[in-house]
């Protein structure tokens, strides 16, 4: 008889509704009435349906269950004798399940994200020990190359052409850098993956520096991922135990050795020269570019700099196969790409789809609409750097370009959902602010700028603007792209200029009698 389980999505969103609270009921329920050891009650990583946390899965049915409260333990283990079990179940025939391709996401709900030994018997460690002993650092790169894998952090750059560059720069020393400093309102992919499956993220690091010759490696995770931080270092402890981070790796001549770094919360770390500044000690500041950090970055070393997802594709490109890989998606943005679904939307959780999906694909059919029915309005994806983009533009497919051509970027996956009574007006007086409060203040058009933008949005919400003044938005926004030092604050005004360019009307409703 197959072995009995119930298993419970540990990550942060279900911990917070209430999954460590259900998981004690179970096991109290199986001590009393002598069942531990028959049924195991285990930890999994997130299972996507975040909105519907906790969530429960039994095996070997498969079965999964949403919303459960701490008083649905004994249906549920009624449920594994084959009982009735009226808790509510997760439809996996729902095109939220359906759609999705796990390449990043494939061991989530699967393995206990706090056992090594769980990563290894789904093959974990497997393509680290192949590139080690079975192909040069230059094949390595040329595999990456060849997959067409481009970074997920926002800017869609080649991560084979990255990872080339690292290796050619020369160096005393080389180092890794992965980047954890998840930011952007509504985005939490790369906490729910290092949270679900942080071996992978460690693997795919060791891939990286064997391939630019890197010996140490850094992960820059934000102090507000206080899980994602604990399941990290418990993970570098156990695969230094195993040898397989640290000197030797497979008793090869291959030293990489991982240490993390935690932010203090603040979003301009995530701009990589700004992040290099911090873990240097110094104040978290961008510095303008060239020299670029793959030629010259930490400590003045070439250094590799990429951001999760990103590190988590790589296993599964050595172990499938570049062509594999590169088969996946449209020409120019290959693989998948895991969003955050967040806002007016049904369905709220992870996603992993292939690019070249349409948005309506994502928003109508897998996040389910609106939960009360009202007409979807606009999508905003890639956070504060990104755009809005109207219901009427939702044929987009979602890749790199695609987005970029209607206004808007890829940015790291966060996706959150306006329904028709959104006002745009406050969406971009929203992302306004935050950049407002995340602006380091090093440069005067975007310092200045995101304070005199959020003060004219202001006084366009209070009725007090002139028609002149929507010229003027226009004009300083223009203004902080082509001058703003980094990306923040060349990038602040796209929820401005997006919901300007489709929803002008809301603005022009705005404008005051005498304007
Ligand atoms: Fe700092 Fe903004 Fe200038 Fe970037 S654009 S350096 S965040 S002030």
């Amino acid at each position: 008889r197959p072995r009995l389980r119930i298993l419970y999505c540990s990550a942060t969103g279900c911990q917070a509704s209430g999954a460590l609270e259900v998981k004690r009921r179970l096991e109290g329920l199986l001590a009393e009435t002598g069942r531990q050891v028959e049924i195991d009650v285990g930890a999994v990583g997130c299972l996507g349906l975040c909105g519907r946390g906790p969530i429960v899965r039994i095996e070997p049915s498969g079965a999964t269950f949403e919303h459960v409260k701490p008083d649905d333990a004994g249906e549920i283990v009624a449920a594994l004798d084959g009982h009735a079990c009226h808790v509510a179940r997760c439809d996996q025939d729902h095109p939220f399940f359906t759609r999705q391709l796990l390449i990043v996401r494939r061991h989530c709900g699967l393995i206990n994200p706090d056992r090594i030994e769980d990563y290894i018997a789904v093959g974990g460690y497997r393509s680290l020990y192949h590139v080690i002993h079975e192909m040069t650092p230059a094949e390595v790169i040329q595999a990456i190359t060849r997959s067409g894998l481009r970074g997920r952090g926002g800017a869609g750059y080649p991560t084979g052409l990255k990872w080339a560059t690292v290796a050619k720069s020369p160096g005393e020393r080389k180092f890794v850098i992965c980047n954890a400093d998840e930011g952007d309102p509504g985005a939490f992919m790369d906490r729910s993956i290092l949270e679900s499956d942080p071996h992978l993220v460690l693997e795919g690091m060791a891939i990286a520096a064997y391939a630019v010759g890197a010996e140490q490696g850094f992960i820059y995770v934000r102090g507000e991922y206080p899980l994602a931080i604990e399941r990290l270092q418990k993970a570098i402890a156990q695969a230094r135990r195993h040898g397989l981070l640290g000197a030797q790796i497979f008793e090869s001549g291959f030293n990489f050795r991982v240490d993390i770094r935690v932010g203090a919360g603040a979003f301009v770390c995530g701009e990589e020269t700004a992040l290099i500044a911090s873990i240097e000690g110094r104040r978290g500041q961008p510095r303008p570019r060239p020299p670029y950090p793959a030629e010259s970055g930490l400590w003045g070393m070439p250094t590799l700099i990429n951001n999760v997802e990103t590190f988590a594709n790589v296993t599964a490109i050595i172990e499938n196969g570049p062509e594999w890989y590169s088969s996946i998606g449209t020409e120019k943005s290959k693989g998948t790409k895991i969003f955050a679904l967040t806002g007016k939307i049904r369905n709220t959780g992870l996603i992993e789809v292939p690019m070249g999906i349409t948005l309506r694909e994502i928003v109508e059919e897998m996040g389910g609409g609106t939960p009360d029915g009202t007409p979807v309005k606009a999508v905003q994806t890639g956070g504060p750097s990104g755009g809005c983009i109207p219901a009427s533009l939702f044929h987009t497919p979602v890749d790199y370009e695609s987005l970029a051509a209607v206004g808007s970027i890829m940015g790291s996956g966060g996706m959150v959902v306006m329904d028709e009574h959104t006002n745009m007006v406050d969406v971009a007086r929203f992302y306004m602010e935050f950049c407002k409060d995340e602006s380091c203040g090093k440069c005067i058009p975007c310092r200045v700028g995101t304070v005199q933008l959020l003060n004219m949005l202001t006084k366009l919400r209070n009725r007090q603007a002139h028609a002149s003044d929507l010229v003027k938005i226009e004009e300083l926004c223009e203004l902080m792209r082509e001058t703003s030092l980094c990306g923040l604050g060349q990038s602040a005004p796209n929820p401005v200029l997006s919901t300007l360019h489709y929803f002008r009307h809301e603005y022009e409703e705005l404008i005051g009698a005498e304007g």
